[in-house]
């Protein structure tokens, strides 16, 4: 039987005011040039074009290799698996700490999931681990972090070799230096406010900005702001075993509600005490919509209804699979409703809602990359002139060893972007998402593939484009489109006049 969403029903008409705001084109214009000039970027222009939607077109020359575009996202999350290997910042996803922590953190949670869950489980671990500073409130943080990580762990690869645990943690509390590491200093590791321990930041700066843009309702810690911190374990509990696409639509929902909650106290302190409660119900509304704006320039449709089909499922078995996700979002947007339902905001806490925002994510193939200075690290040790490469490698090799192939992993994770999310694709793109050595963090960087002039479109590839013409078309079947650039275009036209000449050799009737 079909799950029936109750808020869906009460809150039809708010919804669909939500989902299709149809907000005067001059007002989304108005947010996009607002959003351009809060960037680092010399000239670009966000402009409707009636076929595709949106477009972002260029408002000057841009010559080969050329930034156009530094966008910060509008909400992004490490996968939760790359946590193992990477401890970054939770608001700008920069890597933290130092490279002996890097490193150490990383063989340290490798070799929980060597020896299973046993030593996590117990105090034991607490206690190999932090008995020489176990007044130190970060080293607390760690081990609660590890807990929450150890499902991941067990998966994880291990390094080929092990090192003595001692070892490992005088990296981790920096009484080993490894040699040269002060050329890749990175900023300090500060634990979240609120203590959740989950959370670590590279400055002050991003934890206030990241606790008031979400992470005060969604922080497992003592000062959370959630309704209920034990419902909100349980929710990031089942994203963690089912997709952590919900951590982002969580995330999402919040950044919303703490808009919402902002721009009501600023319009309650511009009308005084004294507005009537009628007319305030009606601001809510609208209010609301402003809340939501940045989150519904975004292109959306309902999740179970966008998903590609996995191929290990029959066609036949598709309508099933599909009211399968669809249950699954339910039970996930029940656990964060008890988590963070706001009454004011509960249109945000419907099933049509919920499901469009993960859509969202499922359609904008929005990959957060940061390059590890881990690697860099090695790297540069490994370019050192003898003698020198050969006394820093007697420290090094063995961390490399131990390491192993996954020496090198970059923080990997999913985010929204709201102009590169604007970007059309092309299998011959004149631009691309490429992080340079100076971008160390997870802002999305657009670069120009060649000379761009003014007026021309922007163009990325959302797919690997040097595929065969077949696959490039089947892989963005799953965007919702069908691609009709002029390579595609070119190709399909060839491909038209094989078959037409195939069928003429074989005699088949009238070309
Ligand atoms: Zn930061
Ligand atoms: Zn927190
Ligand atoms: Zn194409």
């Amino acid at each position: 039987m079909e799950t029936i969403c109750p808020i869906d029903r009460k809150c039809a008409s708010q919804i669909s005011v939500l989902l299709h705001p149809s907000p005067p084109p001059l007002q989304v214009q108005e947010y996009f040039e607002e959003l351009i000039s809060s960037r680092q970027c010399r000239g670009i222009k966000v402009k409707q074009n009636g076929e595709f939607g949106k477009g972002v077109y260029a408002d000057l020359d841009f010559k080969e290799d050329e930034l156009i575009l530094k966008d910060p996202m509008l909400v992004g999350i490490q996968h939760p698996s790359n946590k193992i290997d990477c401890l970054v910042c939770s608001f700008c996803f920069q890597f933290i700490g130092s490279i002996e922590l890097q490193i150490g953190r990383k063989l340290y949670l490798q070799s929980l999931g060597l020896s299973a869950s046993k030593v996590c489980d117990k105090e034991g671990i607490s206690k190999d681990f932090c008995d020489s500073n176990s007044a130190d409130e970060e080293d607390d943080c760690y081990v609660k972090e590890c807990k929450r990580l150890r499902k991941c762990a067990s998966s994880s690869p291990n390094g080929k070799v092990t090192l003595p645990k001692g070892v490992v943690q005088s990296l981790m509390n920096g009484e080993l230096v490894l040699p040269h590491s002060e050329k890749f200093s990175l900023p300090p590791a500060i634990s979240c406010p609120g203590g959740c321990g989950e959370a670590y930041y590279c400055s002050k700066t991003c934890a206030e900005a990241d606790w008031e843009s979400s992470h005060s309702l969604l922080c497992t810690g003592e000062r959370s702001e959630a309704l209920s911190r034990e419902a909100l374990s349980k929710f990031m509990q089942h994203a963690d075993e089912t997709n952590d696409i919900f951590l982002l639509a969580a995330k999402t929902i919040s950044f919303t509600i703490l808009r919402y909650r902002k721009l009501k106290a600023a319009h309650l302190k511009r009308q005084n005490k004294y507005t009537d409660p009628v007319e305030l119900d009606c601001a809510e509304l609208s209010l609301l919509l402003e809340a939501w704006k940045p989150v519904s320039i975004g292109y959306k449709r309902r999740w179970w209804e966008c998903i590609s089909l996995p191929d290990d499922v029959d066609r036949s078995d598709e309508t099933a699979f599909r009211m399968e996700v669809r249950d699954l979002a339910f039970t996930s947007l029940q656990l964060l409703k008890a988590a963070i339902f706001d009454q004011e905001c509960e249109p945000l806490f419907s099933l049509e809602i919920y499901g469009n925002i993960i859509g969202m994510f499922e359609l904008n193939n929005l990959d957060l990359v940061v390059a590890s200075p881990v690697e860099d690290y090695f790297l540069y040790i490994d370019d050192l002139p003898d003698p020198e490469k050969g006394e820093a490698e007697e420290v090094t090799q063995s961390f490399l060893d131990a390491l192993g192939d996954g020496y090198s992993v970059c923080c990997q994770g999913t985010a929204f972007y709201p102009l590169q999310s604007c970007m059309n694709h092309s299998c011959c793109p004149n631009a691309r998402a490429f992080k340079r050595e100076e971008d160390k963090d997870g802002q999305a960087t657009i670069i120009a593939l060649r000379p761009i002039s003014k007026g021309e479109e922007v163009t990325i590839s959302y797919i690997e484009e040097d595929l065969p013409f077949e696959e490039r078309q089947a892989l963005l079947a799953d965007y919702g489109f069908r691609c009709r650039c002029t390579k595609c275009l070119e190709e399909d036209t060839q491909l038209i006049s094989k078959q037409e000449h195939i069928k003429k050799k074989l005699g088949f009737g009238e070309v």
